[in-house]
């Protein structure tokens, strides 16, 4: 069944009362759409806990460091209603921009700490982009519980902590970041990828599994580094941002994997960038 699209935020209120009295589990999945299986494999983790499921397409302005990547940025919303009819979902909250900035807005929501390091020095403003928003649809749509996917690692963790740090009532779930069978993270982004770039892509995940495979061999980390460093410059890679190993707690930098970690990587390949991370 195609889910009703709800445009405004009196609609929507309307939509999760009855729910919101009858005490159920309402789960929501936000995304900025172009909607893939990564997307869609926390629709379905989140049909699997809740009794409500609402998916929201909101390409966030706040959230984007440059107008032209803004401009850019895939729209596809008649393709992303198609692609979650088979899942059921309860509704899809498209909200134009003034319900979530409305004349006058001037909160910003700005977690510290975790937004220190990586994306948060990288694309200044992002994640208090990504947190004010997150704030706004966790009330807006009154979630019990989030998904999330851990393909956006550092994302998933300020969320966690601004849900927790601000009592928002919602249980935030990481979900494992689905790939294409080249091994490349799926990503709304990979439709801006050139044919030939599309095809250097996975040489990002490729070099991460081989520095984990060193780290597990005992490899020192700095040596691992250089090397995949060097190999993703002659794969046509030019901007290696971050190539990171970090606790998946707290994301401080290690040397080497003494504890949970993960090695996370942005890189520009062709005018898009990518990012990555993994499991150590
Ligand atoms: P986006 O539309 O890019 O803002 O992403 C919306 C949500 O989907 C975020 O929680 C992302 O982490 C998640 N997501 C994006 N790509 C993937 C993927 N390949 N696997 C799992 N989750 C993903």
């Amino acid at each position: 069944m195609i889910a009703p699209i709800i445009r405004t935020l009196p609609e929507l209120r309307a939509t999760t009362k009855p729910w919101q009295l009858a005490d159920k589990r309402i789960g929501v999945v936000p995304t900025m759409g172009a909607l893939h299986d990564g997307h869609l494999s926390l629709v379905a983790e989140a049909k699997k806990h809740c009794d409500h499921v609402i998916v929201t397409i909101f390409v966030n302005p706040k959230q984007f460091n440059s107008e032209e990547d803004l401009k850019n940025y895939p729209r596809t919303e008649e393709d992303d209603a198609r692609k979650l009819e088979r899942f059921d979902v309860d509704a899809i909250y498209v909200p134009d921009g003034p319900q979530i900035y409305p004349d006058g807005f001037s909160t910003t929501v700005s977690v510290a700490g975790l937004t220190d390091v990586m994306d948060g020095v990288h694309r200044p403003g992002h994640f208090d982009g990504v947190a004010t928003v997150v704030t706004k649809l966790f009330t807006q749509t009154s979630a019990t519980d989030a998904f999330f996917g851990e393909k956006d690692f550092q994302q998933l963790q300020v969320v966690t902590r601004l849900a927790r740090d601000l009592d928002l009532g919602t249980t935030v779930h990481g979900c494992p970041t689905i790939r294409e069978i080249d091994g490349l993270a799926m990503s709304s982004r990979n439709l801006l990828l050139s044919d030939r770039a599309r095809v250097k892509a996975p040489a990002l995940f490729e070099e991460m599994e081989i520095i984990a495979a060193g780290l597990t061999a005992g490899d020192p980390f700095s040596d691992l580094h250089a090397v995949a460093v060097k190999r993703l410059k002659a794969a046509g890679f030019t901007d290696i941002e971050y190539l990171d190993l970090r606790s998946a707690d707290d994301l401080t930098t290690l040397d080497a994997p003494t504890r949970p970690a993960r090695l996370f990587a942005a890189a520009w390949l062709v005018g898009v960038r990518l990012i990555d991370n993994i499991a150590v």
